[in-house]
């Protein structure tokens, strides 16, 4: 096909890949982690955009979902897709919401009752014992059969009072231990959740494979 008038010729159009997620706040970290080298011609594409639904994540684990969703993706568009599942483990509840982290306090969605719910369920136990991590599986499936995932965690302490603005799901009640100010996730710019979050260390561990799959033109 000729190139647009504006477009310089033999100008290479960025690779679209499918993000399995309807989360516009996860979709937008994941862009702006895969994008802060600069060096990934990639154009990020919701899967919303091509009226793909969530699968059921019947999964145990959070990589096996990753999988489930980045699979549903990759075959209803016939492009790579990514996928992000991730969630909230707490010592005290046994590592509870863990892959239920979305749906905790029932469906829809809702990451008020969510909060709600893990502050009730946390009543009594001592500051000490909040210990909680957050869990990233980072998948990445092409339909030629290229199947990785990655994980990240960031570990830290889950607080009553809920503070900040940035972020979602449980940032507000979440204190990082790489953070000495004791603000919480929603108190970091997203540039500072990025630079430690799980998110932030599971794509970046992915990014090998995705230059792999794109080098491949
Ligand atoms: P998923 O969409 O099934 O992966 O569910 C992820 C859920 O885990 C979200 O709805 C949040 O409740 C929680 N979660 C995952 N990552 C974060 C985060 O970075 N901050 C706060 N909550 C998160």
């Amino acid at each position: 096909m000729a190139p647009a008038a504006d477009e310089p010729v033999g100008a290479v159009a960025p690779r679209r890949l499918v993000v399995a997620t309807g989360n516009a706040h996860k979709l937008e970290e994941i862009r702006s982690i895969l994008t802060e080298r600069h060096d990934l011609d990639v154009e990020l594409v919701s899967m919303r955009e091509f009226g793909v639904t969530e699968p059921v994540e019947d999964g145990a684990t959070f990589e096996a979902n990753a999988l489930i969703k980045a699979r549903a993706c990759a075959e209803a568009t016939g492009l790579p897709a990514l996928a992000d599942d991730s969630g909230l483990e707490v010592e005290a509840l046994d590592g509870a919401p863990g892959v239920h982290s979305a749906r905790y306090a029932g469906e829809p969605t809702d990451d008020a009752a969510n909060n709600r719910k893990l502050i009730d369920a946390l009543e009594g136990v001592p500051a000490e014992r909040r210990t909680a991590r957050f869990v990233c599986a980072a998948a990445m499936v092409t339909p030629e059969g290229l199947e990785q995932v990655r994980l990240g965690t960031m570990t830290g302490r889950i607080v009553d009072t809920p503070r900040g603005e940035y972020g979602f799901g449980y940032d507000p009640h979440f204190v990082s231990d790489v953070i000495d100010d004791g603000r919480t996730n929603a108190q970091l710019t997203p540039a500072e959740k990025q630079a430690i979050s799980h998110r932030g260390i599971a794509f970046r561990a992915l990014r090998p494979v995705l230059q792999q799959v794109l080098g491949g033109g």
